[in-house]
């Protein structure tokens, strides 16, 4: 029967191997790649459930089809609960197996592909929608930038901005707007920071820069540049939180809370504003 699989498979133009056991197939499922495992459910050794669940867990995106004899599609419907994606039916109909396996092989190539996106957007440095750098970027860089301002007894500074009533510029503009909007305010942090600084998307509408080799005086320099320059060309206004390191923190999670709270501070006093983390009174 195996043969016989083979060679239906072959002339549809697929590419096959075939092996006799369920340690086999699940050895070769390790090794290569595979679009496609067909598979019976009664063998010797390993049946074809149990290599199911061993290959699910090793590789997602491998379609299982599982030939069942025709008085027992039940237990077909077993299998594809328990993940195998499709059934062909013995005897073997050639029909039936080329709409199986086009299907399977489609599927397979849909998974792979979605896989693949997700990988390439973790990896991703850069936010979607402004192009500036992302979250996951500033959490790589922050703990980096730690490190060389010890080793080089450098300081740094680190400024959060949120941005004032953002809320109500959507409500009254439109979320598309918004997000317009975004892209303009993360240019505008570009065009007032040096090339050395860099400047990260942290939240929705909540901005991280880092300002390298920065004191707090520098910072706050910077701040009112970004103050000034949102007057000039943009429709709302920032509150920002300024910290420096090493004398706010010297860890990660230290320096984070200080511009937080520096910022909070800021939107408590009226917003529009940058407060500096221990002159926030
Ligand atoms: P506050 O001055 O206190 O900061 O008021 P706010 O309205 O800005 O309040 P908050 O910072 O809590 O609000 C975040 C709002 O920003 C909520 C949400 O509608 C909007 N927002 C967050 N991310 C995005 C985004 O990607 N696009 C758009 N258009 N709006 C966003
Ligand atoms: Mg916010
Ligand atoms: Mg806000």
């Amino acid at each position: 029967m195996r043969s016989l699989l083979t060679d239906l498979i072959t002339d549809i133009g697929y590419e096959v191997r075939a092996v006799a056991t369920g340690i086999e197939a699940l050895e070769k499922a390790k090794t290569d790649g595979y679009a496609v495992i067909i598979t019976d459910l009664k063998m010797p050794g390993m049946g074809g459930l149990e290599l199911l669940e061993k290959v699910k867990a090793i590789n997602m995106d491998v379609c299982i089809i599982v030939i069942t004899a025709y008085p027992s599609v039940e237990s077909a419907a077993e299998a594809i609960r328990e993940g195998a994606y499709d059934y062909i039916t013995k005897p073997f109909n050639i029909e039936e197996i080329k709409v199986v396996l086009r299907r399977a092989v489609e599927r397979h190539y849909l998974l792979k592909e979605a896989e693949q996106k997700e990988f390439y957007q973790e990896l991703s440095i850069l936010d979607d929608l402004t192009g500036i750098y992302n979250h996951r970027h500033f959490h790589d860089v922050l703990p980096r930038e730690i490190a060389r301002a010890k080793r080089y007894s450098q300081s740094f500074s680190l400024l959060m901005i949120d941005i004032d009533d953002f809320k109500k510029y959507n409500d009254t503009h439109g979320h598309l707007a918004g997000d317009e909007l975004l892209k303009k305010i993360a240019k505008s942090f570009m065009q007032a920071v040096r090339s050395v600084d860099m400047v990260f998307r942290y939240g929705g509408e909540e901005f991280v820069i880092l300002l390298p080799q920065a004191s707090k005086q520098n910072g706050a320099e910077i701040c009112k540049r970004i103050h000034d320059s949102m007057k000039q060309k943009l429709p709302v206004t920032v509150s920002i939180g300024l910290a420096g390191f090493p004398e706010d923190g010297t860890s990660k999670d230290e320096l984070i809370e200080k511009i937080d709270s520096a910022m909070y501070q800021a939107k408590r006093l009226g917003k529009d504003r940058s407060c500096i983390f221990g002159e926030e009174d």
